[in-house]
């Protein structure tokens, strides 16, 4: 019998992973309550989600009487427990309090390959579920980028991994899980908004290192200073990669490298995982910029330590395209090409797209929803690369304080006007690089509703 039979679970939360968690426990014969402060017609997708689904529905605010009469309460990721009294009061009681993919993770049989970092996510786990794929072996490829991990356990878990995308909202909770596989891309300030301090978010992502075990194979990015000090923490099985090559760092990094490197003499990957140097060619590989070079790094490393083929890992790299949104490349109208790069929503995705273009000047368009950043670091790329900057949105002002005196800049009201002026300003050869440095919310539903808006009105010039 199910260990969730009759139970009273309460859900806080009506969004992807909360509808997916109320799935899987009502399967499961759970007592099952969602409680969100949303009025049920600011949630209309989710509630077509939940269909006639056995699930007691709270909206408009949660209730003492749904927190203190629940047996087990899962947390949304959207929602800062900090900041919620009830559940406080909650815990204090002794109720457990977990999130979905806590819950997933109890209850799953396949091996784990998490993936964490301020960028970099969504490319490097579809990457390396796309790499076991390619290998004709079935994998789940999910977590904050699409499929909630709870509804693979639903769904009977096929496949032989679950490759899973975890932000740091998702993993505040994490305590039990322990997987086969943990990567970090990088740490850069983000979602300061929610976390107030640097420390505090690295602490949020360092959770899924404290998880690992001595079993798990731990792949940090030697080129980022705040994940290479995450090795002394470590209690894992270390495996890097980096851009530099590892002789001229020297040393015992050298001696002992266990890893992959980028060698751009000859445009290859060098993997020492398996015993023996491994040589991965770059020559059809899609994705600009070295941070995806970085990013197929980390995913070539946990798909070989996963057993997948260095064959299958080739085949993969020659016909990856990429994901939409990230650097995607819309079309080129009069000699000028367009970038829809929407989800860059802080400053180092800025500064990968930026660093990435290395001859024509860029037209920058910008701006959003601050999320408390800091835009001054963007100041040497701007002057070296940008040519024109166009702002819009609630943090328009805030960057031209930042950064406007470092290239010509124009504020403007709407998105349309931003898209329309950069291409009247552009000139044969340029960039125009929708890059954002913001999260979408002040003016859509989200980055993906921003890029697809974006690469309409491109299209429409
Ligand atoms: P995430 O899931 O962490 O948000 P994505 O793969 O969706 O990562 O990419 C988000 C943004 O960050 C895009 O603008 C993309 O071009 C950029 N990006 C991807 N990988 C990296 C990286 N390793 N370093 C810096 N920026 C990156």
């Amino acid at each position: 019998m199910s260990k969730f039979k009759g139970k009273k679970v309460l859900i806080v939360g009506c969004g992807t992973s909360g509808v997916a968690a109320a799935k899987f426990l009502v399967k499961q014969g759970a007592r099952v309550m969602i409680s969100d402060t949303k009025q049920r017609t600011e949630l209309p997708e989710p509630l077509k989600e939940l269909g006639d689904l056995k699930v007691e529905l709270e909206f408009g605010g949660h209730t003492e009487r749904s927190f203190m009469g629940a047996e087990l309460i899962i947390v949304s990721p959207g929602i800062n427990i900090n900041n919620l009294q009830l559940l406080q009061a909650a815990k204090a009681k002794g109720t457990p309090v977990t999130s979905e993919i806590e819950l997933a993770v109890g209850e799953l049989e396949q091996p784990l390959i998490a993936i964490t970092g301020t960028n970099g996510k969504s490319t490097v786990t579809t990457l390396v579920g796309e790499m076991f794929k390619s290998d004709q072996k079935g994998a789940f490829i999910g977590g904050n980028l699409g499929t909630p991990l709870i509804d693979y356990v639903t769904q009977g878990q096929p496949g032989q991994v679950a490759v899973c995308e975890l932000s740091s909202y998702q993993l505040e909770l994490t305590e039990k899980m322990v997987p086969a596989v943990a990567i970090f891309t990088n740490i850069d300030q983000d979602h300061l908004d929610r976390y107030g301090s640097m420390e505090n978010y690295t602490a949020a992502k360092k959770r899924l290192l404290k998880v690992c075990d001595r079993n798990s194979w731990v792949v940090l990015n030697y080129d980022d200073s705040v994940v290479q000090g995450f090795a002394q923490e470590n209690v894992g099985k270390l495996i890097w990669f980096t851009m530099k090559n590892p002789l001229e760092v020297g040393g015992d990094f050298a001696e002992k490298f266990f890893g992959a490197y980028y060698d751009a003499t000859k445009n290859v990957i060098v993997t020492k995982v398996t015993g023996k140097e491994e040589i991965y060619t770059l020559e059809l590989f899609k994705l600009f910029g070295d941070h995806n070079k970085q990013n197929l790094m980390a995913a070539i490393c946990a798909a070989r330590v996963m057993g997948v083929s260095q064959q299958g890992i080739q085949a993969c790299i020659n016909s990856f395209k990429g994901l939409a949104h990230r650097l995607e490349f819309v079309r080129k109208k009069d000699g000028v090409y367009f970038f829809n790069d929407s989800k860059a929503t802080n400053i180092q995705s800025v500064q990968a797209a930026l660093t990435a273009f290395k001859r024509s000047p860029v037209i920058l368009i910008a701006g959003g929803k601050d999320k408390n950043m800091e835009f001054t670091p963007l100041v040497p790329l701007v002057q070296k690369k940008v040519k024109l900057m166009i702002l819009v949105g609630e943090a328009k002002e805030k960057i031209n304080r930042a950064l406007g005196d470092f290239a010509e800049t124009y504020l403007v009201g709407t998105f349309e006007e931003a898209v329309l002026m950069s291409f009247q300003k552009s000139r044969n050869g340029d960039i125009v690089l929708l890059s954002p440095g913001c999260s979408s919310q002040d003016m859509f539903r989200d980055f993906e509703e921003r890029g697809d808006y974006f690469k309409k009105l491109v299209n429409q010039l």
